[in-house]
């Protein structure tokens, strides 16, 4: 089974670890393709959160999933390296750099040089992802969703008047606090897909959105021109990042209000619309609220990626909903 998915950071990178178990996908061994088994997941990674700080470009979504599938993510934090020390922060706040919100810690500062390097000699960024995963060997082709450079911005308003910040300003040091006026996908209406991207989606016998955030995760890859579009063919198939009406962990619920979305399973369905949605898998708590949702089938089941088993297993049920809506073709 060749299956594509859209992810974000850490609802992204946990609900694929449970896919390829579920797909029986756990060499280590293997590369950036996986070779050992009959299913291959090709991972579409949101790149709308990437910032350049310090001269150095971080792609924190492509980092999470690359660090969780390689074996070297925080565990309790779900982002960022494990074991890791903050000497190279304290010592650029010491020469008073701004900002000093960002959490740069020393071992993924490393990532961000070989980044930086390759960049700056010419690679672009599906390459460089690439070779960063020569080391990590998560087991799924990580593409970029572009090469090219898409930023999300968020318009804000307080005492220093109105104006756009960076989407990790507005998530980390304003806690998305700040009620978001507007997003703003910068650069998403001239971006390409990635080498790689429309290509897999083509092979794909289905796609599965994880419960990533549907609006700066999920929706920043269905921005990028032409991915959308190319969606529409396929079998897809989406898991719930709302349950009970609220984000499981982080601030979904900020981003939904700035686009006037209800935050519930139904209403986010509605949004992802039932033109790109098959099939949408939410918990049991949502499957009441889910019956008007017109056009796409719905399936309920516990959806709190609670551990390695229960996210093994929502992951499964994700794929048998795909194989039974595509007709067994899947
Ligand atoms: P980020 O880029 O690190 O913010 O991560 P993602 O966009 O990939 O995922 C964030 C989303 O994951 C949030 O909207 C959460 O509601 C959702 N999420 C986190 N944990 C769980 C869980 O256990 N179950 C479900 N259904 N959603 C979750
Ligand atoms: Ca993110």
């Amino acid at each position: 089974m060749r299956i594509v998915v859209p992810a974000g950071g850490i609802g992204g990178a946990r609900f694929l670890r449970g896919l390829k178990a579920a797909l029986g996908i756990d060499a280590p061994t293997s590369g950036n393709q996986t070779t050992d088994s009959t299913s291959t997941i090709t991972v579409i990674g949101n790149t709308g959160d990437d910032i350049t700080l310090f001269g150095l470009r971080i792609c924190p979504d492509l980092d999470t999933v690359m660090y969780t599938l390689g074996g070297g993510i925080n565990e309790e934090q779900g982002w960022g390296r494990a074991e890791e020390s903050f000497t190279v922060k304290e010592e650029l706040a010491a020469y008073g750099m701004r900002p000093t919100w960002f959490g740069l810690g020393d071992r993924d500062t490393a990532t961000h040089i070989v980044r930086a390097q390759m960049l700056a000699a010419g690679y672009p960024l599906s390459a460089v992802t690439e070779a960063l995963c020569d080391r990590w060997k998560p087991g799924v082709r990580l593409l970029p969703m572009t090469d090219d450079q898409v930023e999300t911005h968020v318009v804000v308003e307080d005492e220093e008047g109105r104006r756009a910040i960076h989407f990790q300003e507005w998530w980390i040091r304003h806690r998305a606090a700040l009620p978001a006026e507007q997003i703003i996908s910068m650069g998403a209406e001239s971006a390409k897909p990635a080498p790689g991207v429309l290509g897999a989606i083509a092979e794909a016998d289905a796609v599965i959105l994880p419960p990533s955030n549907p609006v700066v995760s999920v929706g920043s890859v269905l921005g990028v021109p032409g991915i959308r579009e190319a969606l529409l063919d396929k079998t897809v198939v989406g898991v719930s990042p709302i349950i009970g009406g609220a984000p499981v962990r982080g601030m979904a619920d900020a981003c939904l209000a700035a686009i006037g979305v209800e935050t519930s399973a139904a209403a986010v369905a509605e949004h992802l619309g039932s033109d790109l949605l098959d099939g949408w898998l939410v918990d049991e708590a949502d499957e009441a609220a889910c019956q008007g949702v017109e056009g796409i089938e719905v399936r309920s089941r516990p959806l709190y990626m609670s551990d390695p088993a229960a996210t093994e297993a929502i992951a499964r049920a994700a794929v048998d909903l795909a194989v039974e809506l595509s007709g067994g073709r899947a």
